[in-house]
């Protein structure tokens, strides 16, 4: 029987109770289901180490060798067993904390040794290794790559480990090289050289050597990257077809703001406006994103063609992931519009708006005299109607999921146009997967006159010369942020930090003004310190990362951002691009312990090396691994990648998505013969996603 339609329970040393786990834990229903299941990593058996050239703490290692002494220290459960291992020029030690009583050991006897080492006081140990005597090591133990397989705690109390997995897939093996029906055709494997899925299936689990064991798992993930990019780009092929409200007009209002401005647009921004107004007159709806990095002026350009929309009698919405950037940009679009007088209603609806205040909003929606309605999330709540919604901005700032954003279709018939603003730039690997779906704008050109913010890593330790540094901006009339770090499970602590500084500070500079801002203050303060900082009364800002988004004082030309280990890349460079905004050179402090881990380390160097938000964006993902970056980026992603990473595998998402485009661009709705196979994939795949999607919805 073919192994797709073979269930697990049927499979060798399976059974109803493991098939019951194999279910619940991976997902496994059928025999293909199993194979499927690819190793995480591989264990090179072949190769035989000397302790004398030991240098990686995390990979397995095997050695020849006996064991010369052992003793047990402690009595019963707290028993510890420790041995010294000699492989004829060099020791080891060996430990066992556990199992103890069942660790039998032989003088003079040679062992295979298999394990992981770590190192402890310049002696290499083992813990709890494998430790097999030399005439029961069969030649299979020491044959090639032994894959590794994922289990759960659960899997393991069924006996279900890496290597009853590995011999449940060794037992289907010779179905699978009898055949199995591809995924992919047959012209796609050979222009982009892959493996059949018969040979990758045979080589991800059992490869004869590095080389074929590499290109099975690279034809895995081309075809998990294949389906993603299909099943993405078919959805962008729909929703071209979808209606959308034309928008031909440039009209007065958006005139008057343009005229208005102190400043010429730059050129960049001046393009992308192109774009989008391409899009919004072409009849179609759109859905494009946003690019550009901090302080490059999106949000004028959101602003701007906002009017757009509004000129030719539409309302728009702005949609800012939180309240105080809602409130960031309700200012800021106040300030922009204050010249145009009436001639455009803004209102701003978030959780804390009051239940009196937001008659007049609903209302003002309904009717359509709202023109602008910023918000939070408060905007997607079924009581705000509006009379006809045709613009929405979603100033992402890396929150709002894919599911989000298509329950504002509902909102109305015509779905309205979608401008996604990212806060920071996102590497294009991670934006061609989870924003696949949209057409893509990029500023890429900040306004003109701002010099490169400077920065500097400092130790924390070197106070001194810190406050002297400061003490000379202020009195050559500057202000100056100092930033503390505030993670939620600790904020207790945080706001002491806080506090120690502010007070530290105080002492430091006792003729100077500080303003001090954090979360747990009520709102009033907090706009009162923030207005004062503003101003230029007070001189220094302490403040959490409230700051992150929204305030712009270009008088402020220093950042000291304390505790810097304790942010993110991304974090980092949106609280650099607080300074920078006026025309005075402008310096970033990056202020940590000495003793650094690597990724510190690495991430206060980039930081130092570039301004360019691209780079660190890359460098981030490296850093974090894209699970990471994606979680951060979206409440959920209905594409779930087990093998392909988007951190390494940039180039085959080019070339997944290439071959996807070049199906799709000849047969939108795979209605071709030959392309049935993807057709039936992808209904399997979205009746197994269904899951993840219900999820966020
Ligand atoms: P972003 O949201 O992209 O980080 P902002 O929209 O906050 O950037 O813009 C940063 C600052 O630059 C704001 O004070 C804005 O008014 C100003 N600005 C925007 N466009 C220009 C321009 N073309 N020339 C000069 N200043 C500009
Ligand atoms: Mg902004």
């Amino acid at each position: 029987m073919e192994l797709a339609y073979r269930d697990i329970s049927y499979c060798k040393n399976v059974g109803a109770k493991r098939a019951d786990i194999l279910r619940k834990e991976l997902n496994v229903n059928t025999a293909l289901d199993m194979v499927r299941q690819y190793p995480y990593k591989y264990i090179d058996r072949s190769r035989f180490y000397k302790i004398a050239e030991l240098e990686d703490e995390d990979t397995y290692v095997q050695i020849i060798g006996e064991v010369t002494e052992w003793h047990t220290i402690g009595i019963g459960r707290a028993q510890r067993l420790s041995a010294t291992f000699f492989d004829g020029t060099h020791q080891c030690e060996l430990v066992w904390f556990k199992g103890v009583q069942f660790v039998k050991l032989q003088r003079g006897v040679k062992y295979l040794l298999f394990g992981k080492p770590s190192r402890f006081n310049h002696i290499y140990n083992f813990v709890h290794p494998e430790l097999t005597p030399w005439d029961k090591v069969t030649p299979e133990m020491t044959q090639g790559l032994e894959p590794y397989y994922n289990t759960t705690e659960k899997m393991k109390r069924m006996g279900l480990n890496s290597k009853a997995i590995r011999t449940i897939i060794a037992d289907l093996m010779p179905d699978v090289r009898k055949g199995v029906p591809d995924t992919i055709g047959m012209d796609i494997l050979q222009k982009y050289r892959l493996m059949t899925l018969r040979d990758a299936l045979v080589n991800v689990h059992f490869p004869k050597d590095t080389l074929s064991m590499q290109n099975a798992r690279a034809r895995f993930k081309f075809e998990e990257l294949f389906f993603v990019q299909l099943q993405i780009l078919r959805q962008m092929k729909r929703r071209e077809q979808f209606p959308g409200f034309a928008m031909p007009l440039v009209g007065s209002r958006f005139h008057a703001l343009y005229k208005s401005l102190p400043f010429d647009l730059t050129n960049a921004q001046k393009r992308v406006i192109h774009e989008i107004h391409d899009d919004l007159k072409s009849g179609h709806q759109m859905n494009r994103l946003l690019q550009g990095d901090v302080g490059s002026g999106k949000t004028l350009v959101a602003l701007l063609c906002c009017l757009l929309a509004v000129d030719n009698g539409y309302q728009t919405c702005i949609m800012a992931p939180t309240e105080i950037l809602a409130n960031q940009h309700y200012e800021t679009l106040k300030t922009f519009l204050a010249p145009l007088g009436d001639a455009v209603h803004v209102a701003l609806l978030t959780g804390s708006t009051t239940a009196k205040n937001r008659v007049p909003i609903h209302n003002g929606l309904m009717n359509g005299t709202i023109h602008i309605l910023i918000g939070t999330h408060a905007l997607l709540e079924d009581a705000v109607q509006w009379q006809n919604l045709g613009f929405v901005v979603i100033d992402e700032q890396h929150r709002f999921g894919v599911a989000q954003r298509a329950r504002l279709w509902t909102k109305n018939q015509t779905p309205p146009h979608i401008l996604v603003m990212t806060a920071t730039p996102i590497p294009r690997t991670l934006a061609m997967t989870v924003y696949g779906d949209l057409s893509v704008s990029v500023i890429d050109e900040l306004p003109p006159g701002r010099k490169p913010v400077q920065t500097i890593h400092q130790a924390i330790q070197r106070r001194a010369q810190i406050y002297s540094f400061m003490r000379k901006q202020i009195e050559a009339g500057r202000q100056i942020y100092v930033v503390y770090p505030l993670i939620q499970e600790n904020e207790k602590m945080d706001l002491l930090d806080l506090q120690n500084g502010y007070n530290e500070l105080c002492e430091a500079f006792p003729d100077l003004r500080i303003s001090m801002v954090h979360g747990q203050m009520k709102a009033a303060d907090k706009d009162l310190q923030m207005q004062r900082f503003i101003s230029g009364q007070t001189q220094i800002l302490v403040a959490t990362t409230v700051i992150e988004v929204g305030v712009n004082v270009p008088n402020a030309t220093v950042m000291i951002i304390q505790n810097a280990e304790r942010f993110g890349l991304s974090q980092l460079h949106q609280l650099r691009g607080r300074v920078g905004r006026g025309a005075d050179q402008s310096y970033c402090l990056l202020l940590t312990d000495l003793e650094l881990s690597k990724d510190t380390r690495k991430r206060m160097d980039i930081m130092v090396a570039t301004n360019d938000g691209f780079r660190i964006a890359e460098a981030d993902l490296q850093l974090r691994g894209p699970g990471d970056m994606q979680g951060t980026l979206q409440s959920g992603t209905p594409f779930e990648l087990h093998i392909a990473n988007l951190a390494t595998d940039g180039q085959l998402v080019s070339l997944a998505r290439q071959a996807a485009k070049e199906i799709l661009d000849k047969d939108p709705l795979l209605e071709d013969e030959m392309n049935r196979i993807y057709k039936r994939q992808l209904d399997i795949l979205r009746v197994q996603q269904s899951y993840n999607w219900g999820e966020i919805s």
